[in-house]
């Protein structure tokens, strides 16, 4: 134990006591009892007056200050007030005379440590007192700072806190607690304000969940529900908590928090619902419709068999291509989003309307009990695409056809539907649009084949499963053959030969008829040159090939053209392309100008199948053919009296007049042929003079007449 003086109080390894006292004889005896202490070791400073206690406060180090509450600058509680709050850190003992004694009870109440009676301490009681004073003080000061970091923590977290004594039954909210619920915190409050405010469909899982915490099943209490706020209705929260448990298990105690996640549910409800609709018309997209249609199906199940209560149309614009084309896609977008509107109109409430993609639309109908229902939907829905719509100054004319599929026992899933009413929706494209057909099961086995067939078509695209076979052009006027027709073959590795009728529309529809032309018109091309080569003769045949639609629209046409013409060594003028009027109707322009390239070229033009499409007459002039071939159609009917002799008649005088060579197909017969001689039909094509042959056949043909006649004469 050391006692120092005033001047070597630095000493920082013992306890610093500032001593505030005025009567010299108390300090003394003061110093006297704490030198006396045994196992503490204290450097004194002392201070006669507050203020100069104060200022030595300022300056030095000062573990506690034993402070007298009557001194000459300060008497009475004032003075431990003004010590406290100018050094709040800092312990104190007051030292009092015994009439003091209630206002130091005050004073430690308010924060001073302790007080001691002046005389009545001795030496370890003030050593202990003060040590003691100091450890508390300490331990306050970190309570302070946990319970400052707690509050901090608390209101940072923007959590609302809640404290639950399950013994009286007493809550505490936060004020945070109660703002999220716009409640009043003076209020009293108890379990009830809280879970009586949550959403009625919610309760049951809240109620569950915190039971089940209770009843120590759950680690952590954590749940979200809808809570009503005072102001604002319904809002989502996160409650978290845990409780408490006693010695035997029961829960005393649950505490924990409240946030406040409405703005989370919002983004997680546009999340959930941006993926569930289509972003362009708003409408419900391809796996609502399909996951709605699943609940149809369930609902069917479970009523064993009603009558049809649900139905989906399949809807698919027509020719939405050209007005994306020709107007642009913000036109094209635009008509998406009026024809949604058109059809939600239609429908009733709690049917479903969606955008399965592009320019498809899916309609599901519930409550549907009679196909009249069903078709008198369809038909409105027909009406109401019709209407023309005006978009940007455009008007515009669209249609709709539209598949339909009945709900039945049958179907286990949305995609079975969905896929049928599909196919029924092809067939309608197929009937000529803008009408509806209703699914049967023969439709689903033909598209089945379909698909069989674009599969194998595809592989005999890769493995050139194709062959040509020709068939002669015959000439009434020059008696002799003049050229021949390339008609394509498949040589199906089961199936044998296959004729074009089977496979053609179907290769059209998939694309694969591009490769195939192309194949066809260079192999054409070739054999040409090389019976050219080998019988020569003044009057070269010609080669005259089928070109689809698809292939004569293809913008690379007239330079692939050029290519196998260049390739193959055949002149332009031994060339002649077939073409139905239709493919040249539908791009006008665009065939025009191919017409007058050909023309330049010196390639032959023929019009197929002449009479059966909607040939105009003005059109006729304006394209400025070579020839025209006469259906077979007609030749066939010729001598029936139901006007095809009256039609090839007037073909052929069309022809005369402007000028333009007539070819009659399907010549089967000796009678055909002397009515068509009678008619002056100049070439004849058929049967009577030659099937289509293979290549070996077709050059033995050309070889004997050229060797006969020394002309190819049939
Ligand atoms: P098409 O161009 O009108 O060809 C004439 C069709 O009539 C050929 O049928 C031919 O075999 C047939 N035919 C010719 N004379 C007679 C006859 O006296 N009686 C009967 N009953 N039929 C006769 P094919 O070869 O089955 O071709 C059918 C159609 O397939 C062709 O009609 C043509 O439109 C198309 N086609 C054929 N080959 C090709 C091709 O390479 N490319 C394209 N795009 N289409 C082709
Ligand atoms: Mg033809
Ligand atoms: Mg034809």
């Amino acid at each position: 134990m050391r006692v120092t003086s005033d001047m070597d109080s630095e000493n920082s390894s013992d306890l610093s006591i500032l001593l505030i006292e005025d009567q010299l004889a108390e300090v003394d005896y003061i110093r006297e009892i704490l030198s006396q202490a045994k196992s503490y070791s204290f450097s004194i400073t002392h201070a006669d007056t507050l203020g100069k206690g104060l200022d030595l406060l300022e300056q030095n180090h000062v573990d506690i200050i034993l402070l007298d509450l009557c001194l000459p600058d300060s008497t009475g509680y004032a003075t431990f007030q003004r010590a406290h709050k100018a050094f709040p850190a800092i312990p104190i003992i007051l030292i009092t005379n015994i009439n003091d004694e209630t206002l130091a009870a005050r004073a430690v109440r308010e924060g001073a440590q302790d007080y001691l009676i002046k005389r009545k301490m001795d030496s370890e009681l003030l050593a202990r007192a003060i040590r003691y004073a100091i450890e508390r003080q300490h331990a306050e000061e970190a309570l302070r700072i946990s319970e400052e970091r707690y509050s901090l923590a608390v209101s940072g977290a923007n959590d609302g806190i809640w404290d639950w004594d399950l013994s009286t039954g007493n809550v505490y909210y936060s004020e945070r607690w109660c703002n999220i619920l716009g409640l009043d915190c003076q209020q009293p409050a108890n379990i009830k304000t809280w879970t009586d405010r949550v959403h009625e469909d919610d309760k049951a899982d809240f109620n569950h969940a915190l039971e089940a915490h209770l009843a120590g099943n759950s680690a952590h209490f954590s749940h979200e529900y809808r809570i009503l706020t005072k102001d604002s209705g319904y809002i989502w929260v996160l409650s978290r908590g845990i409780a408490v448990t006693d010695q035997d298990g029961h829960c005393t105690r649950m505490a924990g928090s409240i946030t406040d996640i409405s703005s989370r549910k919002r983004a997680e409800e546009q999340l959930i619902h941006d993926a569930l609709h289509d972003h362009l018309t708003g409408l419900p997209n391809r796996n609502l419709m399909l996951d709605r249609l699943g609940h149809a199906i369930l609902r069917k199940s479970g009523r064993g068999g009603h009558a049809t209560d649900f139905a989906v149309l399949f809807l698919d614009l027509d020719r939405f291509k050209n007005v994306n084309d020709s107007l642009g896609h913000s036109v094209g977008d635009e008509l998406l989003v009026l024809i949604a509107r058109k059809l939600q109109k239609i429908v009733r409430p709690g049917d479903t309307v969606a955008r399965l993609g592009g320019d498809e639309f899916a309609i599901l109908l519930l409550e549907v009990n009679t196909l009249s229902m069903v078709t008198q939907i369809a038909d409105r829905v027909l009406d109401e695409c019709a209407t023309p719509v005006e978009i940007d100054g455009h008007e515009i004319c669209t249609s709709v056809s539209i598949g339909i599929a009945l709900g039945t026992e049958r179907y286990t899933s949305s995609h079975e539907v969905l896929r049928d009413a599909d196919t029924a929706m092809y067939w309608a494209k197929s009937e000529g649009k803008a009408c509806y057909e209703i699914f049967d099961r023969e439709m689903h086995s033909r598209v089945v084949k379909l698909h069989q067939l674009e599969l194998e078509l595809r592989r005999a695209v890769e493995r050139n499963e194709f062959e040509l076979y020709y068939q002669p052009i015959v000439s009434l006027t020059e008696n002799s053959m003049v050229g021949f027709e390339a008609l394509i073959r498949w040589n199906h590795p089961q199936r044998g030969l296959v004729r074009p009728v089977e496979f053609i529309s179907t290769a059209e529809e998939t694309g694969l008829i591009v490769p195939m032309g192309w194949w066809t018109l260079r192999e054409a091309c070739k054999q040409a040159k090389q019976w050219q080569q080998e019988f020569p003769s003044d009057m070269l045949p010609s080669m005259s090939v089928n070109i689809s639609g698809k292939v004569f629209n293809q913008p690379e046409m007239m330079t692939t053209l050029r290519t196998i013409l260049k390739e193959t060594g055949l002149p332009a003028t031994s060339l002649r392309l077939e073409i139905t009027e239709s493919v040249l109707l539908d791009h006008i322009d665009e065939s025009l100008d191919k017409l007058a390239e050909l023309r330049e070229l010196g390639v032959g033009l023929h019009v197929d199948d002449f009479g059966t499409g909607y040939s105009s007459l003005s059109y006729l002039q304006k394209f400025n053919y070579d020839t025209l071939k006469i259906d077979r159609s007609f030749v066939n009917q010729m001598e029936d009296s139901n006007g095809s002799g009256a039609i090839v008649q007037s073909i052929i005088a069309l022809g005369k007049l402007l000028k333009m060579n007539i070819i009659a197909e399907g010549v089967e017969n000796n009678s055909q042929l002397q009515r068509l001689r009678e008619l002056e039909c100049p070439q004849v094509q058929g049967f009577l003079f030659s099937r289509p042959v293979d290549s070996k056949t077709a050059a033995a043909i050309l070889k004997s007449s050229l060797q006969k006649f020394g002309r190819y004469i049939m």
